[in-house]
């Protein structure tokens, strides 16, 4: 069982469905940045997209089989619990009460992902909460990437990067640390469009989640 005072690793997305390339981020920055445990929140309605294929109840489903067996994972659906939109913001201040104000929070991003955050609700005030940790892949231009940050973002970057992704462990939250991951070019876009035309999907998701999508009829 997961200890109570380590960092948390909190990974939201939508999980539509969930695939290796989001299992393997968050088992890669387990290991990197020495976290106890990595919570995936699957979104509700998602502010920044349009609507997912599969109801969030089935998106929960799906992570719970792709974690089972893994004692450092776990899904955690109170985003799909609420209603109005799921601002990573307010789940940040819940779990921030939870676990109190000492233990470390990191917020696992893919790169994409990242480059955007100056778009999200009250982002600056995601950083009083967590840190934020980074993967990005092989290829991918991390010496230059500053340059491709909107201003506001490279600002903070600049001031709160940390070299080490283990000084997650030296404060609550505040900082942003960039891991290298293995590069698996999988999303979920891809899988729903093999399922859709009846190509196989098969090996770029745990067999649970393709048995759970065939049983119940998804991404048709
Ligand atoms: P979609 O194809 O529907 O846009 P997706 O596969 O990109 O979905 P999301 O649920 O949108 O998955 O992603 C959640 C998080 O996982 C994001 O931070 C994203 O950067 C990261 N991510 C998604 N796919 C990969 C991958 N193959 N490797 C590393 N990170 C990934």
């Amino acid at each position: 069982m997961p200890t109570t005072v380590g960092p948390i690793g909190i990974f939201g997305g939508t999980f539509d469905p969930i695939h290796y390339g989001h299992l393997r981020l968050a088992e890669e920055i387990i290991e990197t940045a020495k976290l106890t445990e990595v919570r995936f929140l699957p979104s509700g309605t998602p502010p920044h997209r349009t609507r997912p294929g599969a109801d969030p109840q089935h998106r929960v489903a799906m992570a719970r089989l792709a974690v089972e067996g893994n004692d450092r994972f776990s899904v955690d659906d109170r985003e799909t619990r609420r209603t109005g939109p799921g601002y990573t913001y307010d789940t940040l201040t819940e779990v921030r009460k939870e676990v109190g104000m000492q233990r470390p929070i990191a917020l696992l991003l893919g790169a994409d992902a990242f480059l955007e955050l100056a778009t999200w609700h009250r982002w600056r005030g995601l950083f009083e909460l967590a840190h934020i940790v980074v993967a990005y892949r092989p290829g991918f231009p991390i010496d230059t990437w500053q340059a491709r940050m909107p201003e506001p973002l490279a600002h903070e970057y600049a001031a709160r990067y940390m070299q080490q992704p283990l000084a997650v462990h030296l404060a609550p939250a505040g900082g942003i640390a960039a891991v290298s991951m293995t590069g698996l070019d999988i999303s979920a876009t891809f899988v729903r469009t093999a399922v859709h035309t009846g190509s196989s999907p098969r090996y770029l998701l745990p067999d649970a989640v393709l048995d759970y999508i065939r049983t119940h009829a998804l991404y048709r």
